[in-house]
């Protein structure tokens, strides 16, 4: 069984920048009802009881057809956003440092343009999804997702071997209550919460 786990700040910690309504909704309603809906979708399966969400993206392709697309859309709800809280915090913001910020402006030649870069992929993604800052072996790029679909999955035409270590959920009921159809102001809002210090450790996590 999977479980939902706790915001690791209070609802209200990202204001004025993300609403606390939204993220009432967005952890409680949005996250609880992927995890419920991929517990449904495995109940009958035992060799899923002690698997973890990650080993599930990666062998999405070997779990029985007649449940695959539910456990893409929802298992893949549930590991994006237990990452999504985790590389959002309060008080945070500004820029990494360190080796990060280096590979930063090794990839786009600086933070602006790799801000510009990111925006424009969260701007472009039509509908509802994800936009991915990746890193493979020290090395940084950006991609966008469809759905809740994300770089974890064994899927065709996805980033193998690539891990995220900072994503952004672009779905409109990540903004639409502060926001409503801006979705460009939600991501240069988005920006002033944006937790470095952990991006920086799933940098280093990932790069070795
Ligand atoms: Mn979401």
């Amino acid at each position: 069984m999977f479980t939902l786990p706790d915001l690791p700040y209070p609802y209200n910690a990202l204001e004025p920048h993300i609403d606390e309504k939204t993220m009432q909704i967005h952890h409680d309603k949005h996250h609880g009802a992927y995890v419920k809906n991929l517990n449904d979708a495995l109940a009958n399966l035992q060799q899923y009881n002690n698997t973890t969400i990650q080993q599930l993206m990666a062998e999405l392709d070997k779990v029985p057809e007649v449940v695959r697309m539910k456990v893409r859309n929802n298992g893949g709800g549930h590991a994006n956003h237990s990452f999504f809280w985790t590389i959002m915090a309060p008080k945070a913001g500004g820029q990494p440092s360190g080796a990060l910020a280096k590979a930063i402006d090794s990839a786009f030649g600086s933070f602006p343009l790799f801000q510009e870069k990111f925006n424009a992929a969260g701007v472009g993604r039509f509908g509802s999804g994800w936009v991915w800052l990746l890193n493979d072996k020290g090395k940084l790029s950006i991609t966008d997702t469809p759905n809740q679909d994300n770089p974890w999955m064994d899927l065709p035409a996805q980033a193998g071997g690539k891990t995220p270590i900072l994503g952004l959920d672009v779905w409109e009921h990540a903004y639409y209550l502060k926001y409503q159809n801006l979705r460009p102001d939600y991501i240069k809002a988005w920006w002033n919460v944006v937790n470095w210090s952990e991006v920086e450790r799933k940098f280093k996590a990932s790069s070795s």
